[in-house]
This record gives C-alpha cells, sequence and structure tokens, in this order.
C-alpha cells in the first residue's frame, strides 16, 4: 500500500492569501514524486498537508483511496516518516538520537531493528559508533552527519511513506549526492516524496512536479524536464 492522492487541493493559512491552487497529484505506491520549484512556491505546505499539520481549505488527500481528513495524526504519523532540513540533536548518544521516539526500546533492541530496517548505510556513514555523546557536551556532527541520523531515526519506524522535506538540501552537493544514492537503495519500495529546490537532487525521482506560486506547472522525468531548459 501506500498511494498518494492530491485531490483539486486548495490552502491558504490566512483567508486573503491562498498558497495552493488546484493541486492534482498521484504517486502510486512505491514510486518517489520529487516537489521542485522556487522558495515560498508552497513545497513544505504541501508535505505538510499530507501530515495533517494543516487540512485542504478544499479538495482532499487520499492514502490507498482512504481520505486522510478521517485519519487520525497519532494514525498518519505510524505509517508517515517526515525527515526535515534541520535536525536538532539531543545531548545524548548517537544510539540515543537514531531510537528517539520508539517507547521502551534498549539500545540492544534498538541495534537489532537498525539491521532489520536495512539502515546500516548510514550509520556506517557516521564517524563513531552507537555509543558516542553527540551534542554539546558530545562529539561534534557535520550537517551531512546529523541528517544521517536523522535519516536512521526516521527509516526506523519503518514508514510505507517518507516525507523528505529539503533534507538534503543544506549540504554540499557530493555529500548530498551520497545521501540521496544510499536513500534511493534503502527506501526503494517506500513510497517516497522529495521536497527540493535543485533539480540535481532528484535525479532518481519517477517523477518531478514543479510547484510555483502554489499551483504545479510542469511534470515529467528528470531527464524530460532537462531537455525543455
Ligand atoms: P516552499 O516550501 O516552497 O519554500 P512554503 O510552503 O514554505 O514554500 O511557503 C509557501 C508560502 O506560505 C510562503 O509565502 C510562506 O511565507 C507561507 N507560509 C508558510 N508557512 C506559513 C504559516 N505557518 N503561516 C502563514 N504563512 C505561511
Ligand atoms: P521552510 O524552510 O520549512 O519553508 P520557513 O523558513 O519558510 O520554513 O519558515 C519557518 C517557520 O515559519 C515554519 O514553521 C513556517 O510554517 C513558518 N512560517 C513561514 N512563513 C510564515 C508566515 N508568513 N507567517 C507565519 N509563519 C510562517
Amino acid at each position: 500500500g501506500g498511494t498518494v492522492r492530491f485531490e483539486h487541493v486548495d490552502f491558504r493559512y490566512d483567508k486573503d492569501r491562498p498558497i495552493l491552487h488546484g493541486i492534482d497529484l498521484t504517486v502510486p505506491a512505491g514510486h518517489t514524486l520529487a516537489v521542485v520549484g522556487p522558495s515560498g512556491a508552497g513545497k513544505s505546505t504541501l508535505a505538510r498537508l499530507l501530515y495533517r499539520f494543516y487540512d485542504p481549505s478544499e479538495g482532499r488527500i487520499t492514502i490507498d483511496g482512504q481520505d486522510i481528513s478521517a485519519v487520525s495524526q497519532a494514525t498518519l504519523r505510524r505509517s508517515i516518516g517526515i525527515v526535515p532540513q534541520d535536525t536538532v540533536l539531543f545531548n545524548d548518544t548517537i544510539g540515543y538520537n537514531i531510537g528517539y521516539g520508539r517507547d521502551g526500546s534498549t539500545q540492544d533492541e534498538i541495534v537489532a531493528a537498525a539491521k532489520g530496517a536495512a539502515i546500516h548505510d548510514f550509520i556506517m556513514g557516521l564517524p563513531q559508533g552507537y555509543d558516542t555523546p553527540v551534542g554539546e557536551r558530545g562529539l561534534k556532527l557535520s550537517g551531512g552527519e546529523k541528517q544521517r541520523v536523522a535519516i536512521a531515526r526516521t527509516l526506523l519506524k519503518n514508514p510505507p511513506i517518507l516525507i523528505l522535506d529539503e533534507a538534503t538540501s543544506a549540504l554540499d552537493s557530493r555529500t548530498e549526492a551520497d545521501i540521496q544514492a544510499t536513500l534511493a537503495r534503502v527506501s526503494a519500495r517506500r513510497t517516497t516524496i522529495v521536497v527540493a529546490h535543485r533539480l540535481s537532487t532528484v535525479v532518481d525521482a519517477d517523477e518531478i512536479a514543479v510547484v510555483e506560486a502554489g499551483r504545479v506547472v510542469e511534470r515529467g522525468t528528470h531527464a524530460r524536464l532537462l531537455a525543455k531548459d
């Protein structure tokens, strides 16, 4: 499962200022949709609607045909994992940070689950092991290492749907490409929505939707969109 559909979705935060207009998008289960466009276009807002941070002003969003307005946030949050752009780590160990949100798990259980969730590639990219303290009194991780921890934390929940909201945008392009390649490998069967402002981030997406001023103005594969430039 995990087919995501936006049907004629409009959204406004304030009643006089519409942000999204007539969004129609389908992401088949297991596919990757990239949403690209300039800053302020409404990309993050679109991603937040799927998580029910907010509900559409008009239209509806379904997962496997079910209107998500009838699904509690708690339930949605079990099936959707989000990786944001900036991750603030707890002043605790790498293991604690990766396992955060798993109530009652011991370190051993987290390590076992990490192996099961195939997130080892992310953890292997870290400079030290699970027991290493990070944050203010511990090891200072780079931006890329922090995002590895954030992605590992999210993948550990094994969500069928993954949202990457500019998750690698702040990184240098080599680190970004590294992390995106690993992600493509470990999340091949997940429905994935990648929000990005660079087309180079989303080479592997099944489809790219270009959003400008709250509308989808262009759709296609990476090759097709590049050919039009
Ligand atoms: P993008 O992700 O493409 O940069 P956003 O979805 O973050 O765009 O923002 C789209 C528009 O919505 C912007 O004009 C932004 O200022 C506005 N916006 C974003 N979040 C809020 C909010 N919580 N309240 C009011 N306006 C918001
Ligand atoms: P992002 O990088 O996710 O687009 P922003 O830097 O645009 O975030 O915004 C940071 C925070 O401020 C977000 O929580 C967003 O919802 C909120 N925000 C953005 N624009 C506005 C706005 N015009 N009015 C109120 N809140 C806003």
